[in-house]
């Protein structure tokens, strides 16, 4: 099942997405798509219901980011093997790990702003991993039973500001706009391999970005019992699991996002992702 956030920024109700493409409004059942609606148990009773019992929304209403209430915006630095080397780094021992601001959480087709004083921001798509039900201290093999699904993510980085304003990744990666995050939440049962899932990037029309999940060091469920050894995970919260080979500072010379451009992004069975680029 695929589930998405409709309408204005800060008003969105919650819907899925029909068999044919159309979305279907699900705010008479919850609220929002967020805490407990998250939980494994209740996204199965929502794609249980009758679809067709469900009002079409019409027109072309804009898409929010796919779930509501994300406490913790996990990314995962260096997980690809071929995008370390691309950055001159080696892969990690552990897990590199780093938190985007949960402030820069926009839908994933609105406009990106290039923070005043950048001179490097950068694209990165990413899959991200939804958590479905508290996890504390879970075991690798049980990790998917928290994990509610998967998303696109798009992990905008100010590359300067990751690398060499004396500090940690988190001032390039938190900048408002930096975390488009959706068209959906797309559930475990449609993807049942997410390390073999295709994924791209282009900017104005060129690929950059064209590699596939199966090249991710630290995989899916790993990442999970990691994190849950470290704190406990909460429904809603994202762990953007790093980017493949193909970002603007791996090019010869390092090419980087200007006002007009625009990103498209996807994955394999989760959708994808249009942004604008404005000046902040
Ligand atoms: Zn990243």
């Amino acid at each position: 099942m695929k589930f998405l956030r409709f309408g204005n920024a800060g008003s969105e109700r919650p819907g899925l997405l029909d068999k044919d493409g159309n979305i279907r409004d699900l705010s008479s059942h919850i609220d929002d798509l967020t805490g407990t609606a998250l939980y494994p148990g209740a996204l199965a009773k929502l794609a249980a219901l009758d679809v067709d019992s469900l009002p079409i929304v019409s027109g072309n209403p804009r898409l929010g980011p796919c779930v509501a209430g994300t406490g913790k915006f996990m990314c995962i630095g260096l997980n690809y093997s071929d995008h370390a080397a691309e950055t001159g780094a080696s892969v990690p021992a552990e897990p590199i790990l780093f938190m985007k601001a949960t402030s820069a959480i926009v839908g994933p087709d609105d406009v990106v702003e290039i923070p005043r004083g950048s001179v490097a921001t950068d694209w990165e798509v990413e899959l991200g991993v939804v958590i479905g039900k508290p996890a504390k201290y879970v075991s690798e093999a049980d990790a998917l039973d928290f994990v509610a699904g998967y998303c696109v993510c798009n992990d905008i980085s100010e590359r300067d500001f990751q690398a060499k304003r004396s500090g940690q990744w988190t001032k390039g990666k938190s900048c408002d706009t930096f975390g488009p995050t959706g068209p959906w939440l797309v559930t475990k049962d449609e993807i049942p391999d997410p390390n073999n899932l295709a994924m791209w990037c282009d900017v104005n029309g060129h690929r950059y970005q064209d590699g596939s999940s199966r090249t991710m060091v630290f995989q899916i469920a790993f990442l999970v019992s990691y994190l849950s050894q470290l704190m406990t995970l909460h429904p809603g919260d994202i762990i953007s699991t790093g980017t493949p080979p193909g970002v603007g500072l791996g090019q010869k010379p390092p090419v980087y996002l200007k006002p007009g451009d625009v990103m498209e992004l996807g994955i394999e069975g989760l959708g994808s992702q249009r942004q604008e680029v404005v000046q902040g």
